[in-house]
């Protein structure tokens, strides 16, 4: 069945490591204001499928197509600049830099294209994106360690400040690879809490997540990755009672 308001789609997107066939005939299309969850077994794709959208993977054959715009060959940090804002399985953050460094760069970095710490180009929007970074480490629950440094962190903290990192580009899309992996069972409901939030603001999302618990808080709608392929794509109680499912991920 035909979908509405696609603002991502992956088409036919094919990977290979050398020998490996890493994802097969990848058609996913993203609705816009959703959030679209992708799960599936250790080793399926999913990671892959997130680097090949984010330019850090060029697929070996297949186009991916943001807006109307065709991402495939753009430098990572120009599809970052079109609106796409992602947080990886490994936090990836500046740890000798402070909370509140951490979260304002990519705001330069978005305005400027240039990742590498440059903040003090204009004193004014340094005020203006140092209080919005200050807005969001409060949300966070993050304001009372904004001087420390990022690599003091907890994996949890670290994880939200990821999070915090990417809210402040105001993203159109944003991606998450497995955004509660190895947190506790109180900052995963912490961090459900805060997607729950972003979703009220509209901001599409593409969740890769193993903790069906989340998923099933977050998602929309839902796509199986198995051995680098799509298996089924539906509604979260659809892919609940899909038997091929059951058999590929959830049942095993
Ligand atoms: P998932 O995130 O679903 O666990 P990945 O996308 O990380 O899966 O990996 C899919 C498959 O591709 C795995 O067999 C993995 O070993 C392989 N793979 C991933 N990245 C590379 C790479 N850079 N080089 C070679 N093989 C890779
Ligand atoms: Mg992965």
């Amino acid at each position: 069945e035909p979908v509405e308001n696609v603002v991502l789609h992956v088409a036919d997107v094919q990977k290979n490591f050398g020998g490996l066939r890493a994802l097969s005939d990848i058609d996913l299309q993203v609705e816009e204001g959703k959030t679209h969850a992708i799960i599936g077994p250790n080793g399926a794709g999913k990671s892959t499928l997130l680097n090949v959208i984010i330019g850090r993977i060029p697929p070996t054959s297949g186009a991916v197509i943001f807006d109307g715009t065709v991402l495939t060959g753009r430098a990572p940090h120009e599809i970052n600049q079109l609106g796409i804002s992602r947080v990886f399985q490994t936090p990836e953050i500046f740890p000798d830099l402070t909370v509140l460094q951490n979260v304002m760069v990519p705001a330069f970095a978005k305005r400027d294209g240039d990742f590498r710490v440059n903040m003090l180009r204009s004193v004014e929007s340094e005020k203006e994106i140092r209080e919005e970074a200050e807005h969001l480490l409060e949300d966070f629950g993050l304001i009372g360690r904004r001087d420390d440094h990022a690599g003091a962190l907890s994996r949890g903290d670290k994880r939200r400040l990821e999070l915090a990192m990417c809210l402040i580009q105001h993203p159109r899309l944003l991606l998450l690879d497995e955004p509660t992996a190895g947190m506790s069972r109180h900052d995963t409901n912490t961090t459900i809490a805060l997607l729950k939030k972003i979703k009220e603001r509209g901001m599409t999302k593409v969740i890769i997540e193993h903790d069906m618990h989340v998923v099933f808080s977050l998602a929309d709608k839902i796509s199986v990755l198995a051995q680098g392929r799509i298996i089924a794509t539906g509604l979260p109680h659809e892919i609940k009672e899909d038997p091929r499912v059951q058999e590929a991920y959830l049942g095993g």
